[in-house]
């Protein structure tokens, strides 16, 4: 028998994890006809609400429920490592616990794996019921990181995947701190298929992200998979200093032949501005990568955990 592991990262989510559970179940027959034994791993990242107590009620109707909870919220990405270092599955599944990931889609993905394909990711086609202004915002993202980084990224691509063995395995062999996982996943490579489907929107609560956290992790994304704004900032350098040249060049000429009246302060104190403004614009950009580094180098555990079984 070949045992399936589901990782489910939960942060607050006490409504969702007995319904995820029996819309998961509702897949048994499939699961039976394929010989698959199932555990779901329920990774709780540090709820604030009852999410614990709920996997602790429903251990105690299913053998099949796992937990490990972390001593506070360290973040989704950090509850994806630590599902799969803890995940002893041959196949790995990871899916959100407000059903945004249908469970349904599970027989058609796994059909892939058996024609071949190493995983098997899930992207949706629409953007229903996010707003206008996030979803522009996200295209853009996608476009640029697409243009700036060797790294495939796909629009819309959710976190909801199903891998075999090794890919999970090449995923953990990349310990980085800074784990922005859509990167990673493109990063190992294999051979992986996609599958479409609608926005579904969440069954209960709310969403974790709002705008500045998105913006945070897009940046995040991008220091983690491109060095091209180290570079822009280079290039930046090099056009100013060709403007610098044009306008001493100019200004020995314009001298030479009208000679040099005072004036033109209100245009110098532009200059300066707009200079200072790329120099400490460029200055943040190495800052962004220099810190990232710094947490690099401390080499603290991405999550720590209190209870675990
Ligand atoms: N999540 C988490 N830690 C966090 C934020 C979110 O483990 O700090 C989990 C959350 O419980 C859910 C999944 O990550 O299972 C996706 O979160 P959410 O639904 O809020 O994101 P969205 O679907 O809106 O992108
Ligand atoms: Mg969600």
């Amino acid at each position: 028998m070949a045992l399936l592991t589901v990782i489910v990262p939960c942060y607050n989510e006490e409504e969702n994890v007995k319904f995820f559970y029996e819309e998961l179940m509702k897949n048994q027959s499939f699961f039976t006809s394929k010989g698959l034994e199932v555990e779901v791993l329920y990774i709780d990242d540090g709820s604030k609400d009852k999410t614990v107590e709920e996997v602790k009620k429903l251990r105690k109707k299913a053998e099949n429920v796992h937990l490990v909870s972390f001593s506070r919220n360290f973040g989704k990405e950090a509850a994806i490592y630590a599902g799969f270092q803890k995940a002893k599955g041959d196949y790995v599944v990871m899916m959100d616990a407000d059903l945004q990931d249908p469970p349904s889609l599970l027989p058609e993905m796994f059909s892939y794996l058996e024609q071949g394909y190493d995983s098997v990711a899930t992207r949706r086609v629409d953007r229903k019921g996010e707003p206008p202004i996030r979803s522009f915002f996200a295209r853009l993202f996608y476009r640029l990181m697409n243009r700036i980084s060797k790294t495939d990224m796909v629009d819309g691509a959710r976190d909801y995947r199903l891998m075999t063995r090794q890919v999970v395995d090449s995923i953990l062999s990349m310990s980085e701190y800074n784990r922005f996982t859509k990167g990673i996943f493109g990063w190992v490579g294999f051979e992986t298929k996609w599958v479409e489907y609608e926005n579904v929107e969440r069954a209960h609560g709310e969403t974790k992200w709002n705008f500045w956290k998105l913006f945070l992790y897009s940046i995040e994304g991008i220091t983690a998979f491109s060095t091209a704004p180290l570079a822009f900032a280079s290039i930046m350098g090099v056009l100013m200093c060709l403007c610098a040249f044009g306008a001493i060049i100019f200004i020995i000429i314009k001298t030479l032949i009208w000679g040099d009246p005072v004036g033109g302060w209100p245009s110098m104190v532009c200059i300066i501005f707009l200079v200072s403004g790329v120099q400490l614009f460029c200055l943040g950009i190495v800052g962004q990568y220099l810190s990232r580094t710094y947490m690099e180098v401390k080499r603290r555990p991405i999550y720590l955990v209190k209870e675990e079984w």
